[in-house]
């Protein structure tokens, strides 16, 4: 799940992390206060949205009067941004941070991830803030350092060592970075996060070291035990599809390819994926209908699959364990015949009574293509594709 930049930096600042004071407005009647307030006549004025880019697209901006920053709060707010992270549709700022600004020397990098290939959590850092991280890493790699870190220990001392010494920070510079460090490594691993970066961190013409952004996300399986970050769950921020998907209780992952994936399970959902790529085709989604592959449940995976334009063909590949097949195969011809796809649909069963489910399909007037395994699945729903 995401957060807005002023949750990330509230939780940030409790963590002992430099942030700039801020206020947040939901309405223009809100603004003149809120500059008063903080008492600037110079201020970065910030979309909020669950996206990064904004500075890019228009979303930050810097006011040199009182009056020129309500005029830019008074912009922001309702604006919609639409970028790579957004999506087509885009995301529309309902809340707007007024900043004081700050005079900017130099900007950094400094992010926690998880890192699965090692199992554990990194930090990442360069002193190539302010841009995207993603872009230093495929032009300038040397630039980045990655610091693996066990959850329940942090960071060593020699990897603060090295970290401060790879951004050049110096005296009273070192030691200020090492206790962000500290203090982000540890907000992450008490958050549950899959992501905390601050980018970018800077170096302020008075010689300061703060945190100018900050972005948040947790996993959502540890939603039941972060219940103050969960309260922060926005549904404006969420797309639609993932909307409804949540609503219906279905776990959808939207990717960029073109074959709808409907499963049960995210262990066969992977090896579905797998499969896909392996005969050449590109997954659209990751749709798990969960255990209870019900009628309602395919039928609502179907409108979520269908929603998204890029979709071509469907593959349903459902393991009959718990459920049996003939169940399923019931839940996918109620289900096509109700929403009715333009797009052709490939269905793999297995588990108990598959027979009889297969049969079920292939006698129903439903136009559905069954597979034999998962290779053949893969295949049929590729072909389908072209
Ligand atoms: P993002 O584009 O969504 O990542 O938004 P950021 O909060 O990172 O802002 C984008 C850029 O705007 C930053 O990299 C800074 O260069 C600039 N910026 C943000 N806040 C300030 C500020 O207080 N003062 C100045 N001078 N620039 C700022
Ligand atoms: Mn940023």
């Amino acid at each position: 799940m995401n957060t807005h930049e002023y949750q990330a930096k509230e939780i940030l600042r409790k963590y002992g992390v430099p942030i700039p004071d801020f206020r947040i407005v939901r309405n223009e009647s809100e603004i003149a206060e809120a500059i008063a307030s903080l008492g600037v006549d110079e201020a970065v004025v910030k979309i909020q949205v669950h996206a990064g880019g904004r500075g890019k697209a228009g979303g930050v901006k810097i006011g040199s009067s009182r009056s020129q920053i309500e005029a830019l709060a008074k912009s922001m707010l309702g604006m919609k941004i639409v970028n790579n992270q957004t999506g087509p549709d885009g995301i529309i700022a309902n809340e707007v941070m007024i900043t004081p600004a700050i005079s900017i020397a130099k900007e950094y990098y400094i992010g926690c991830t998880i890192d699965r290939k090692n199992a554990c959590a990194s930090l990442i850092a360069s002193p190539e803030g302010g841009v995207e991280i993603e872009e230093v890493a495929a032009k300038h790699p040397e630039q980045i350092l990655t610091l693996p870190f066990d959850l329940h220990v942090g960071l060593r001392n020699f990897q603060l060592v090295r970290l401060v010494k790879f951004m050049g920070w110096e005296k009273e510079h070192a030691k200020v970075g090492m206790k962000i460090a500290k203090a982000l490594t540890k907000a992450f691993v008490d958050c549950d996060g899959d992501l905390l970066e601050i980018n970018p961190l800077v170096m302020t013409k008075e010689n300061e070291i703060i945190a100018l952004d900050a972005k948040l996300s947790i996993d959502d399986n540890a939603l039941y035990r972060q219940k103050e970050i969960a309260q922060f769950y926005d549904p404006t921020q969420v797309k639609e599809s993932e909307l409804r998907a949540h609503e219906a209780g279905l776990v959808y992952i939207p990717l960029v390819g073109t074959v709808g994936c409907m499963v049960n399970g995210a262990g066969l959902a992977m090896a579905t994926m797998d499969m896909i790529n392996h005969h050449g085709g590109s997954p659209a989604n990751f749709l798990d209908v969960g255990g209870s592959a019900t009628v309602e449940k395919v039928t609502e995976g179907f409108k979520i699959i269908l929603d998204d334009p890029n979709v071509k063909a469907i593959l349903v590949n459902i393991f009959g364990g718990i459920m049996d097949c003939k169940t399923i195969a019931e839940g996918v011809i109620a289900a096509t015949k109700e929403v009715k796809p333009e797009v052709p649909i490939v269905v793999r069963l297995e588990g108990t009574n598959v027979a009889e489910g297969k049969k079920m399909i292939q006698k129903s007037d439903v136009a559905v293509i069954t597979a034999e395994d998962l290779s053949d699945a893969a295949k049929k729903v590729i072909e389908a594709v072209k």
